[in-house]
């Protein structure tokens, strides 16, 4: 089969080649003559409010929550229905404008930075919920509608939508990074609750990936395009619709709290308890230096050891039985008795606590900044790979409390650096690199969730390899021609 693919890859490697000559206006006064002859037509689609040249509006528009620097695009547009958005596309086709989709910016690893300029997309004005059939357990929404604004939506119906990045995120945004976070060991993460997308692609087309409006909750139907566009980071269209998966709320839920001796029980607890077959909602681990950091932050007081912070979802009955049989393994491993937080207020609180590991992390070293790994291998791996990169941490002399999402084999290392002082971003950058590298050795990937963006493009090319990257290539080519859309991101690497 590769012997039959690779000349027909070379072919389309070959017509990039040519097409990307004569592509994208990168040169900036090429960009800016494309920008002011676009700009009357931006406005006459959407209106005077509906496009900014604002420096403040283009900054906030250039960069997201991550280290990347700022990449203001040339022009912010606010389109209000997919009709403007196609519209919109459509002029950026005709002037060769890179196209930037915006949602919440909340995204870890620049992916909004309009590294060659061009028109940011945002999304925001399009904030509606459209189709909810509770009966069927979906929900269609507009891509400035974000996780939260979809649960307060849904509070009456006893549904909810459960992936949970912590960020308040757009929906489409978290397709696009093909999200997860504290629920994906339950509830599984946006490539398995992305049922259908609407996108509009660089030319102005509208496609719908699962056909339009259809909505099944399994299909054979062809190639999967939906999961082509999810975790496509915004490089093959603007998603503007996407019917997602809901979810009973659970009769009741409890979390709980469990500290260890040592990473290697923690982390063998988990491997346990699911191996065991708990139905577990959270499992989430937070070692030494985190916990502290979470402590002053949020005003708790756990005790300072590698710690787990669990939840279980279920009937009463059930409840029981989980929290029976995990106690059990974490007991075996020398875990402590468990704190609860049963009501809705401290199980609130106590989550609250764990998603603002971020900034509590941030809080360590202030006026510093914060870049977060999010390697993922499999789960029996995962004790192996956490202590091997806690030694690292502390060979490297780095601050890096660690959390995870452990029962999906996925933790984070918070890095807090510096950035005026070029060693210390010199020792990140090569622990970081060993990081992903550990995890490809032990079968895993360089980004359980965050995306490649602006700077795992090398670390893509290692995990997949050569051929996988040009059968990718080949479709970014075949949907993008003139690699409008988000350029610099996943495929193409640009310096910056
Ligand atoms: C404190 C904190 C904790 C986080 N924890 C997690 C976590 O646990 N798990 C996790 O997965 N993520 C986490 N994130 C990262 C972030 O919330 C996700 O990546 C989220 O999916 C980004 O959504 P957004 O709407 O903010 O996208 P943006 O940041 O606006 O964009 C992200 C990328 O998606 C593209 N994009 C956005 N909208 C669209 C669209 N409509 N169509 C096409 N492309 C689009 C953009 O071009 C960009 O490439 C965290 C972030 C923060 C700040």
């Amino acid at each position: 089969m590769f012997f039959s693919l690779t000349p027909c890859l070379r072919l389309l490697t070959g017509r990039r080649c040519l097409l990307y000559c004569r592509s994208i206006v990168s040169e900036n006064s090429d960009r800016r003559a494309a920008v002011d002859n676009a700009v009357s037509a931006f406005r006459s689609i959407c209106g005077e409010d509906g496009i900014s040249l604002g420096e403040a509006v283009r900054e906030q528009h250039g960069k997201d929550e991550s280290v990347h620097r700022c990449c203001p695009p040339d022009v912010v547009v606010f389109p209000r229905c997919v009709e403007e958005v196609s519209a919109l596309a459509k002029v950026c086709h005709q002037h060769r404008l890179p196209i930037i989709p915006f949602g919440t910016g909340t995204g870890l690893e620049g992916g909004v930075g309009a590294v060659k300029g061009g028109v940011c997309f945002s999304l925001r004005n399009m904030d509606q919920v459209l189709d909810l059939h509770p009966e069927d357990f979906d929900v269609t929404v507009e891509p400035g509608v974000t996780r939260k604004a979809l649960n307060t939506y849904l509070r009456d119906t006893g549904l909810w939508f459960p992936v949970d990045p912590g960020a308040d995120a757009s929906l489409c945004g978290m397709a696009a990074t093909s999200a997860s976070g504290t629920n994906a060991v339950r509830y599984g993460t946006m490539r398995e609750n992305v049922v259908n997308l609407e996108v509009v692609l660089a030319d102005g087309s509208i496609i719908h990936t699962a056909g339009k409006g259809r909505r099944p909750r399994k299909t054979s139907a062809g190639y999967n395009l939906t999961n082509l566009f999810v975790g496509s980071e915004g490089t093959l269209g603007i998603i503007t619709k996407t019917t997602l998966r809901l979810y009973g709320i659970p009769e009741a839920m409890v979390s709980a709290v469990c500290s260890f001796p040592s990473v290697q029980e923690a982390v063998d607890s988990t491997v346990q308890i699911l191996q065991a077959g708990v139905p577990i909602a959270r499992i989430e681990f937070l070692d030494d230096v985190m916990i502290d950091a979470c402590n002053r932050f949020s005003s708790l007081s756990y005790s300072v050891s590698p710690t787990l912070f669990l939840e279980f979802h279920g009937s009463e009955q059930s409840l029981e039985e989980q929290v029976s049989t995990t106690e059990d393994i974490t007991q075996s491993n020398g875990g402590s008795d468990f704190q609860w937080a049963r009501d809705a207020e401290t199980r609130s609180r106590l989550w609250k606590a764990r998603h603002d590991a971020w900034y509590a992390a941030l809080a360590l070293r202030p006026g510093c900044k914060a870049y977060a790994t999010d390697v993922c291998v499999p789960l029996s791996r995962l004790p192996q790979i956490i202590v091997e990169t806690k030694e690292d941490l502390i060979e490297s002399r780095l601050t890096g409390p660690i959390a995870g999402h452990v029962g999906d084999g996925n933790f984070h290392c918070l890095m807090v650096v510096d950035p005026s002082d070029p060693d210390e971003l010199h020792r990140v950058h090569l622990f970081t690199e060993r990081l992903a590298r550990r995890a490809l050795a032990m079968d895993g990937t360089c980004t359980g969730e965050h995306g490649v963006g602006l700077g795992k493009q090398a670390l893509l090319r290692e995990e997949m390899g050569p051929l996988s990257i040009q059968v990718m290539q080949g479709l970014k080519d075949a949907l993008d021609p003139l690699n409008l859309m988000n350029p610099g991101k996943i495929l193409q690497q640009v310096e910056l």
